[in-house]
């Protein structure tokens, strides 16, 4: 007797659990199927840089590997890159990788030994650079760019310390301490409503993103944007590759749908959006961010601080534990892990309690809610059929919808309603199957490019059936299109009786399933 992926048992079959408490089940031929709908994101960094470790952390529940470019090198990159490859490969898991672009980030220099202690009160010289300060002096990157005016507010270490400028004149300003802290090498310092010039995507963006591109990165998030216009900047770049904005600038709220109309998703960066919003506020402006993002037919993930005291305890506090909970009934796609995996001591237990809350929360009475109503969508064959099929579904009680799709949209369009059945997508793209991996509700799997879409029909039922995610019967709602294998051609809606042909012949599996 062995537990399948909706939950169910089921006699004879092969397969071993494997990962349950991560929503993951094994089958055999190597196929997962992932019962979690909601997808964690878990930031890789000097914590989780062993291969041994990444393979944990995917076996534990890692949906999207999260590399963050204001840190490392091309080589640690490169080596990181490789370590998610090889896990995922071994696990026979999609595993997307996401490069997180620093842009125009204004970070702190360096002290001695690391860390200064900043007092309340006192008098601090900021001086344009990156050299190594000593607390009266500190070196601020990019100082001379902003303009700044007696009065303005300076926050340092994502807001911990709050400065008030007393005199400014260009490349150095005075400021007087309001609240103080210890201040490490390299923490953010940010300047609330003063005139930035500088580039939303730098030249050390440019440079990261060409070698993105290079190494096949599946998603890029871009940091510190502020319009559409910078979404197109970074997409005329990449490509194909989506992109998620970091809302983390007032501006960015701001001009939310203007981001939405161009980005492929939105990530409520809840660190620098906290800086600059205030805390109070970033409650609801979550709740916005999510709903708008998933009104607007985006991937949105929510990030920062989740389960931060994971960082040096193995077990959450039970507001963090809610806090995921509560992103996850807001319909969050995703969820992500910064320094919980990053540079804590726990990363692969961070993953799996993530996974656990996911779970749980997912299991709330009227979860999952619909994100999105089809009238608010842009009228076309394939979001008919996407709706059409989690209709089916609900309507039938179907366990299962399978969508073709080469560039992963019907996958989405589906996971846009929200059904409780689960979403497979067969894809013959290698990139698609990864980027999927970032998709509420989906199951990327592999599936070979074949000529006609009753084979590929046929050639599903008999895949899902070799691996014991599905039994002869079973009804599955399936989204196709004719002619096959071409990008947005979904303009076919099949139900399906597991064991039978594409035509429903021979009837001997239907006739069971009518009796019942
Ligand atoms: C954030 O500010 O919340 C965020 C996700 O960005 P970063 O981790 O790059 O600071």
């Amino acid at each position: 007797m062995t537990r399948l992926c909706d939950g169910r048992t089921h006699d004879g079959h092969q397969g071993r659990e494997h990962g349950r408490r991560a929503g993951i089940w094994a089958f055999p031929g190597t196929v997962l199927c992932v019962s979690r709908r909601t997808k964690i994101i878990a930031t890789l960094g000097p914590a989780s840089a062993d291969p041994v470790i990444i393979s944990q952390m995917v076996e534990a529940g890692m949906d999207v590997a999260r590399l963050n470019f204001s840190h490392g090198t091309y080589e640690s990159h490169a080596a990181l890159i490789s370590a998610v490859r090889a896990a995922a490969a071994d696990h026979d898991r999609p595993v997307g990788i996401m490069q997180d672009i620093q842009g125009p980030r204004i970070r702190v220099g360096t002290f001695p030994d690391g860390a200064v202690e900043i007092e309340t009160g006192s008098d601090v010289r900021l001086v344009a650079g990156g050299g190594e300060g000593d607390g009266s002096l500190v070196f601020v990157q990019r100082l001379e760019k902003v303009t700044l005016e007696i009065g303005a507010k300076v926050l340092l270490s994502d807001g911990l310390i709050r400065l008030e400028i007393t005199s400014a004149d260009g490349d150095s300003a005075m400021a007087r301490v309001i609240e103080g802290g210890m201040l490490s090498d390299r923490k953010s310092a940010a300047f609330p409503g003063a005139p930035l010039d500088l580039p939303a995507i730098t030249d050390k963006d440019i440079a990261d993103l060409a070698f993105g591109v290079e190494q096949g990165v599946d998603i890029v998030a871009a940091s510190f944007v502020t319009s559409g216009d910078d979404i197109t900047r970074v997409k005329s770049i990449v490509g194909d590759v989506p992109v998620i904005a970091k809302i983390e600038r007032v501006a960015a709220y701001e001009n939310l749908d203007d981001i939405l109309s161009v980005a492929d998703g939105a990530m409520v960066a809840r660190g620098d959006l906290g800086v600059e919003l205030g805390i109070a506020p970033l409650p609801r402006a979550q709740k916005d961010i999510i709903s708008r993002t998933n009104a607007g037919s985006a991937v949105s993930i929510t990030a920062t601080e989740m389960l931060e005291s994971m960082t040096s305890s193995p077990r959450p506090t039970r507001a963090e534990v809610t806090d995921v909970a509560n992103a996850v009934l807001d319909g969050t796609d995703a969820v992500m892990l910064s320094a919980e995996t990053a540079a804590g001591k726990y990363p692969i237990r961070a993953v799996e309690m993530m996974a656990a809350v996911c779970l749980e929360a997912e299991a709330s009475p009227g979860y999952p809610e619909e994100t999105v109503s089809f009238s608010s969508l842009e009228r076309s064959f394939a979001s008919a059929i996407a709706h059409a099929a989690a209709d089916a579904a609900r309507n039938l009680g179907l366990d299962m919808i399978v969508a073709f799709t080469e560039s992963g949209s019907t996958a989405r369009l589906v996971a846009q309603f929200r059904p409780d059945a689960r979403i497979i997508a067969f894809t013959p793209r290698e990139a698609t199957f990864n980027r999927l991996a970032l998709v509420w509700g989906v199951t990327p799997m592999h599936f070979p490019t074949l000529d006609s879409t009753d084979a590929m029909i046929e050639e599903a039922g008999r895949r899902l059936l070799e691996r014991g995610m599905v039994a002869p019967g079973d009804w599955l709602a399936m989204a196709a299109g004719i002619p096959p294998n071409q990008q947005a051609s979904t303009n076919l809606l099949k139900l399906h009786i597991v064991g039978s042909d594409a035509n429903g012949i021979p009837g001997s599996a239907t006739s069971k399933r009518i009796e019942e």
